[in-house]
């Protein structure tokens, strides 16, 4: 992009009122920065702080910490959880940088046109090989309170209308709850279980669950399909992660007709081709 210099027209230049014109090569300054580029405004400052105070902890408590963590990551797990700032990842499941991979977006959402998640998802599932999905919804959820308003919200509404239908879906069951707050929680815990079937339903976890299904079969591994997933919801009131007491086995029981995209013999042909 070039850059042009902005002239006064004739009539003002000679003008003592009119404004002087700007000296050649003056760099643009900020309105709102008093800083220099060197020296951070205060409220960076004390990241870049953290951050060095983060560093030597990390390598006090490990020396090769940091040579670990450069040479790549195989995290066991994948975690999808909302935004919400009260509900980092790494903190409420007490894991240390490289052990979880982390997808978040407003209302924990695991929708079937969001390529973010679904290339999370694909990678995390092929590519890093992780072991269990973890959807995390929490109480006091704004997107979820959002989603039982009758109110335009805007353009958030097309993504909120995920979690309407997720009340669509169990109103049955919610709207006898008479307890806001009772109803909300509730709802927190339905939108997680819907997305965790969500993520049952996508190839890419159908197809891996196949194959390492029939490599157990084979005896290689422990036994079990893989990615394993799993619900649960963070109250912000206490800091405990509770685990939902549901069987996706059970859930999608009856609608294998519907979503099931793989059969045993399916994938063995599919694998030898
Ligand atoms: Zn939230």
């Amino acid at each position: 992009m070039t850059r042009t210099t902005r002239t006064l027209p004739r009539q003002f230049a000679a003008c003592a009122c009119a404004p002087p014109p700007p000296p050649p090569h003056t760099p643009p300054t900020s309105p709102t920065s008093s800083t220099s580029p060197a020296e951070p405004e205060p409220d960076i400052k004390i990241l870049m702080d953290n951050n060095k105070s983060w560093v030597r902890e990390q390598k006090r408590k490990d020396p090769d910490f940091f040579t670990k963590l450069g040479s790549g990551q195989a995290p066991k797990y994948l975690y999808i959880g909302c935004s919400d700032s009260r509900v980092p990842a790494n903190e409420i499941l007490g894991l240390p940088a490289g052990d979880v991979f982390v997808h978040r977006n407003v209302g924990n959402l695991v929708v079937g046109t969001d390529l973010n998640v679904l290339s999370v998802l694909e990678y995390a599932v092929d590519h890093l090989d992780v072991k269990h999905i973890i959807v995390t919804g929490h109480y006091d959820c704004g997107a979820v309170k959002a989603a039982v308003e009758t109110q335009d919200l805007g353009l958030v509404e097309n993504w909120l209308r995920n979690i309407r239908d997720v009340y669509r879906l169990h109103f049955a069951e919610l709207d006898l709850l008479d307890n806001a707050e009772t109803r909300h929680r509730r709802l927190v815990e339905l939108n997680v279980i819907e997305q965790c079937l969500n993520i049952y339903k996508t190839g890419v976890v159908q197809r891996k669950r196949m194959k390492t299904f029939n490599e157990a079969q084979e005896g290689v591994g422990d036994n079990h399909a893989y990615p394993r997933i799993h619900g649960m919801v963070f109250d912000p009131g206490d800091g405990l992660l509770k685990k939902l007491p549901v069987s996706f086995r059970q859930e999608i029981q009856g609608k294998e007709h519907i979503y099931n995209l793989y059969k045993s013999q399916d994938l063995k042909e599919r694998n030898s081709e």
